[in-house]
């Protein structure tokens, strides 16, 4: 009998086998099959791929009686895999893991729910609950949608509970940050046993219990980051999608797809329920409530009823400070009373290292990054220039181009290290700690900050982005945002929409047990239209302003972008290939293709990197066509091409 078998390698389509001796194979069994001089794992597949082509058709070595993958899976891999141009190959990568995973088997705990432990939800929230469920157990898509401390999170831990005690599987998706064993001390409190949790760093033993686990039905619970949506749940009940906003749901290299509208997707295919949660929605999600595709429950107050912090804007043109210095007296005042009561301030700067720029006072030299047309950063706490690209480390000493000695560099705007060093200065007994992802390599410093942080064992924080994330802090009551300066951001047309998001949630940090709490906003700009929208703090108002810009526009989620990014170590050659590809695919109705241009980064990783931006209706799957021309063309092999669907970063 011939049977279509997918092998987890760059592969479109099945090969066809012979089964030889096995009988019985069918649809989302296990094999191994000789394929080239080795062997390799495969899945029956759906359908056997037609082919003109004459070739010897071998047998299939053994069946893995173990574990078998059922059929939506099989066919939200085909979706994933037409949806996002990868090959189906390369996502069944994604799904089977290391190839022990079916081979080695791992014993398992079983999780144990307590169903004893009561949590009181107040009004608001068993309003939610109730809506939540009334959506009911066959696939829609729900927003739960409420202001940071609201306790969405004990609304959704119940739906979960609920779901596991029917015997079904759940997974819970959140951005990577979040796994923190705050989070997960919190489940245990509420579920009665510890969680499994997926992530890219977890070990391969890990991965194994868990793709074991799921796929026999012994594991019922999985938190994951968003490359658990490929496990093989063999029956799952529900998804639930946690800061569904979080710009981190997009995978961005590899196979490049967005792990929210995958797991729509999912949920889609298995005929399940899915709850999206977010303080304020991405654009999108915002956009398929309002037309109710989406349902939507809504907790309006913090839980314990504690004001959002107030806001204050310092103009730092009036504050008259040095060249070198960044924090006005009238902050260091307002700061002051809160230190004093052994409160917690947070300075938050979305910047590493120590200063972005360093300019030679004599010759105007800057550096820049050998590998990418970027800037290095300095960072002061290993003496180095790093490129946030592709991390090459420089040295800070050069030759001056017009003095006869090195060059005499001066810093230009400030780093958190830089911050830090201001600060210290001002308040040197004051325990003062950075949070930003050069401090944070290992899992055990963020937990051990973030515990420090929880018992108020640290005055003042210094933190980029990753500390406006779902983290927990009783003492702090105090914010400043050392350059709440917009214009000019990134090549992003969500720049705006994140910076809202962004800053929501970052002053939902403070004061969640006090009635007290202040964030200062310190800019040059204190006219800027997005600080307006962010101190008006409604989000609402804001959402629909860029959803009328947008279609206004033309832009997402009124049409469909697919971006082609084409790169080379020749950027003549990748500009080419680019003209070439263009010219098949304006052979496609209804396509707008717009450019070659070369990418706002030209240069990454020694790359050349020139852009195509395909625009088409948003209610045809225009991919299907698209990738017809990309699975015909002949591309020099100088040349990588990289298809992101729905794109995020522009860079
Ligand atoms: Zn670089
Ligand atoms: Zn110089």
């Amino acid at each position: 009998m011939k049977v279509p078998i997918l092998v987890p390698k760059i592969f479109n389509f099945p090969f066809t086998y012979d089964s030889g001796a096995l009988k019985n194979l069918s649809q989302g069994d296990i094999v191994i099959v000789p394929f080239g001089k080795n062997e390799e794992i495969g899945v029956v597949w759906d359908k056997i791929q037609p082919s003109n082509k004459k070739f010897k058709i071998k047998k299939i070595k053994l069946k893995i009686n173990n574990f078998k993958i059922n059929k939506n899976l099989i066919n939200f891999i085909n979706w994933f895999s037409a949806y996002n141009l990868a090959s189906k190959g390369m996502v069944l990568k994604m799904c089977l893991g290391d190839k022990k995973n079916t081979i080695k088997i791992e014993k398992l705990k079983k999780e144990k729910l307590n169903k004893k432990i009561k949590f009181n939800l107040n009004k608001s929230q068993k309003k939610s609950l109730d809506e939540l469920r009334k959506f009911g157990e066959k696939f829609n898509v729900s927003l739960l949608q409420g202001v940071t401390g609201s306790g969405k999170t004990i609304v959704y831990f119940e739906r979960v509970k609920e779901v596991l005690s029917s015997g079904k599987q759940v997974l819970i998706l959140l951005p990577e940050i979040f796994l923190t064993n705050q989070f997960k001390e919190r489940f245990v409190e509420f579920f009665g046993f510890s969680p499994s949790i997926w992530h890219s760093k977890i070990g391969i033993k890990s991965k194994r219990k868990i793709w074991q686990g799921v796929l026999s039905g012994n594991l019922n619970l999985v938190i994951g980051a968003r490359s658990s949506l490929l496990i093989p749940f063999k029956n799952l009940g529900l998804i639930v999608l946690d800061e569904e906003h979080d710009p981190s749901y997009k995978q961005d290299d590899g196979i490049i797809y967005h792990a929210r509208d995958m797991a729509i997707a999912r949920a889609s295919i298995e005929n399940i329920p899915i709850h999206l949660v977010s303080a304020v929605p991405s654009l999108e999600t915002y956009n398929n409530v309002k037309t109710k595709k989406y349902n939507h429950s809504k907790l309006i107050n913090r839980y314990s009823d504690f004001p959002l912090p107030e806001a204050k804007v310092i103009n730092l043109e009036k504050a008259s400070l040095k060249s070198d210095q960044f924090i006005a007296t009238e902050t260091l005042e307002l700061i002051n009373n809160y230190l004093e009561k052994k409160e917690q301030v947070l300075f938050f700067l979305n910047r590493r290292g120590y200063s972005p720029f360093l300019i030679c006072k004599v010759c105007g030299y800057k550096h820049l990054c050998p590998n990418c047309s970027i800037y290095l950063t300095y960072h002061k706490s290993i003496n180095r220039l790093i490129c946030h690209h592709c991390g090459i480390k420089v040295k800070k000493e050069k030759t001056c181009n017009i003095a006869k000695d090195n060059c005499n560099f001066r810093m230009h705007g400030p780093g958190v290290e830089k911050i830090y060093d201001e600060l210290k200065k001002i308040f040197p007994e004051k325990n003062i700690k950075i949070f930003s992802s050069d401090f944070l390599s290992k899992k055990n410093e963020t937990d051990s900050i973030l515990k420090k942080i929880e018992k108020n064992e640290i005055d003042i924080i210094i933190g980029t982005q990753l500390i406006s994330k779902g983290f927990n802090f009783p003492k702090l009551n105090c914010i400043v945002v050392v350059d709440a300066d917009f214009s000019g951001m990134g090549y992003d047309l969500r720049t705006t929409e994140k910076n809202i998001q962004l800053y929501n949630q970052l002053s939902g940090r403070a004061g969640r047990f006090s009635n007290q709490s202040l964030i200062i906003y310190q800019t040059l700009t204190p006219m800027n239209e997005t600080l307006k929208d962010v101190l008006e703090n409604n989000p609402e108002k804001f959402l629909n302003n860029e959803l009328t810009i947008r279609k206004n526009k033309n832009l997402p989620p009124f049409s469909r972008l697919i971006s082609l990014i084409v790169s080379s170590n020749s950027s003549q050659d990748s500009f080419r290939a680019a003209q070439e590809i263009k010219k098949k695919l304006t052979t496609i109705d209804q396509l707008e293709v717009l450019g070659p241009v070369d990418s706002p980064i030209f240069k990454i990783k020694k790359k050349y990197r020139t852009r195509l931006l395909l625009r088409s209706k948003n209610t045809n799957l225009i991919q299907k066509n698209v990738g017809k021309v990309l699975e015909n063309l002949t591309i020099s092999k100088k040349i990588k091409l990289t298809v992101d669907v729905d794109p995020i970063n522009f860079a």
